[in-house]
């Protein structure tokens, strides 16, 4: 019998296909939408260990050099003495083995036990870190090591960087110890369920579905579909059709929009389903036109990229706050002229007080200044706010200003090769065909400009890298801005 890795396990959890595949057929799987980033900063692990390590005391079991068997010949030799913190100790038992992020000795009692802690990097304690634990438990008290609690420490996103290197705080500790001890018998099962898989000679049946997305996106979906028809239009494009209905319209044998009853669908469903049957375009030139009419010039369109880190890198910021290095900014004047402004700050230092004075500075003080899907624009301003409460009332101006374009689209416009979708991804090449982001040149989308962003800031990239990175990102973030501008007057009647 293998020893079976807790992923491995957790892998079974989700599908014992999934398992099976992992196992027999690892080629088959896609990774790319796992391939590594630039790290900045600290990773949340060497964070863990210098919180829980203030001395540098502790043992990190480096698997990848050690191999598994001196990997668990080592923990066990540091386990059994108890003398020092141990980072990704390894244990195995009953088939299963397991590496435990942190585990800190407790001789309280006079004999050795440990406080096993794992750390993860989401904001909270999520139903699948539970059977994580419980897996991690399971394994380390079958192998004869002595827990005294057994915890969850997840980033604690009210956390404040002081600076200086100082994390103390970051980490929220959840106690798992009853509720982990208690599923013994669940993980005995799941654990015995997932050796016969790995048995198996065939690979097992199962049938794609929800699972495949809960609560990972499985590697192996394009090998599962392969041969699946897939619907022109899938019913995924209705906008907000929940999933119960698209089970229920699974269940009736419908897996195309065009074919969804009526009764089944809101108005915006309706009408995407009537302009998607026909090929038609909907264009309610006149209401969109009257939905504009009260905003009048000067006229702002912006834009910002953000990035955010779960471990803080600039003081006084927190975990995943959504920090701004740069903003794009047309303004339109009533005659019809047009300007570009533009932030950007590669400079790796914290970009926030330059980008805020520099928006105050453009924006003005009258007219509106439009953005597409304006939450992300007026939460970004509120953030800038709250961190420089001298300059509070001037981005809460700017805020007061805001007109979202994107209820006007999604209520005005709509063209069947937006797929139910009104992001201005899909509403540019429908409504502005000159214009395309495909014709940028690397960046192309937001995830591809926080990416060049950590890429540019990082210490080991070129200055000629960093200048390739700079014209890359103006180039994208001022094509936002100008889609606004052209869509603006598309639905203004100015085009
Ligand atoms: S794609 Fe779905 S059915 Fe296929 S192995 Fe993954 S989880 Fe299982």
């Amino acid at each position: 019998m293998r020893n079976l890795s807790k992923s491995k396990i957790l892998a079974y959890r989700q599908c014992p296909k999934r398992l099976w595949l992992e196992i027999h057929k690892p080629d088959l799987r896609d990774d790319s939408g796992s391939e590594a980033v630039f790290a900045i900063g600290h990773e949340v692990g060497d964070v863990a260990r210098k919180i829980y390590d203030p001395d540098g005391r502790g043992v990190l079991i480096d698997v990848e050099e050690l191999g598994h068997g001196e990997a668990l010949a080592r923990s066990a030799v540091l386990l059994r003495d108890g003398q020092t913190p141990v980072f990704e100790a390894g244990m195995a038992a009953g088939g299963a083995l397991a590496y435990a992020d942190v585990m800190l000795p407790d001789l309280s009692d006079g004999r050795v036990a440990w406080k096993m802690i794992e750390v993860k990097s989401s904001t909270g304690v999520k139903d699948y870190h539970r059977d994580d634990i419980a897996v991690q438990t399971f394994i380390a008290a079958s192998s004869g090591v002595r827990l005294s609690s057994v915890s969850l420490a997840h980033i604690d996103n009210s956390f404040v960087y002081p600076g200086e290197g100082n994390y103390q705080g970051l980490l929220a500790e959840v106690d798992l110890t009853a509720e982990a001890i208690s599923r013994d018998g669940e993980v005995e099962e799941w654990i015995a369920g997932a050796q016969a898989v790995a048995a198996l000679q065939d690979e097992p049946e199962a049938a794609t579905g929800p699972h495949c997305t809960d609560p990972y996106t499985c590697g192996f979906c394009d090998y599962c579909n392969r041969d699946k028809v897939l619907a022109e239009y899938p019913l995924g494009s209705l906008p907000r059709f929940s999933r119960q209905k698209q089970e229920l319209m699974e269940e009736l044998g419908i897996d195309d929009l065009r074919h969804v009853p009526d009764e089944y669908l809101s108005g915006h469903q309706a009408r995407v389903k009537e302009h998607t049957n026909s090929g038609t375009v909907f264009f309610d030139a006149e209401g969109a036109a009257a939905d504009l009419a009260p905003h009048g010039f000067p006229a702002y369109f912006l834009d910002f990229e953000t990035a955010m880190f779960p471990v803080p890198i600039w003081k006084g910021t927190r975990p995943y706050q959504q920090l701004p290095f740069q903003f794009s900014l047309h303004i339109l004047d009533a005659s019809g002229s047009l300007q570009h402004h533009g932030f950007l700050d590669l400079s790796g230092n914290d970009p926030s007080l330059a980008c805020a004075l520099s928006l105050i500075d453009l924006c003005g003080d009258q007219g509106p200044v439009f953005a597409y899907n304006a939450g992300f624009e007026c939460r970004v301003m509120r953030e800038l706010a709250g961190l420089f409460p001298n300059l509070a009332a001037s981005l809460v101006a700017i805020i007061e200003r805001v007109v979202d374009l994107l209820p006007i689209a999604r209520n005005r416009y709509y063209h069947p090769s937006q797929h139910g979708s009104w992001s201005i991804k899909a509403v540019l090449p429908a409504a502005i065909p000159e214009l395309s982001y495909d014709d940028l040149d690397g960046v192309q989308d937001g995830n591809m400009a926080v990416e060049a962003f950590k890429e540019a800031i990082h210490p080991d990239t070129t200055p000629e890298r960093k200048k390739e990175i700079e014209n890359q990102l103006a180039e994208y973030c001022k094509l936002d801005t100008l889609a606004m501008v052209r869509l603006w007057q598309l639905f203004a009647g100015h085009k």
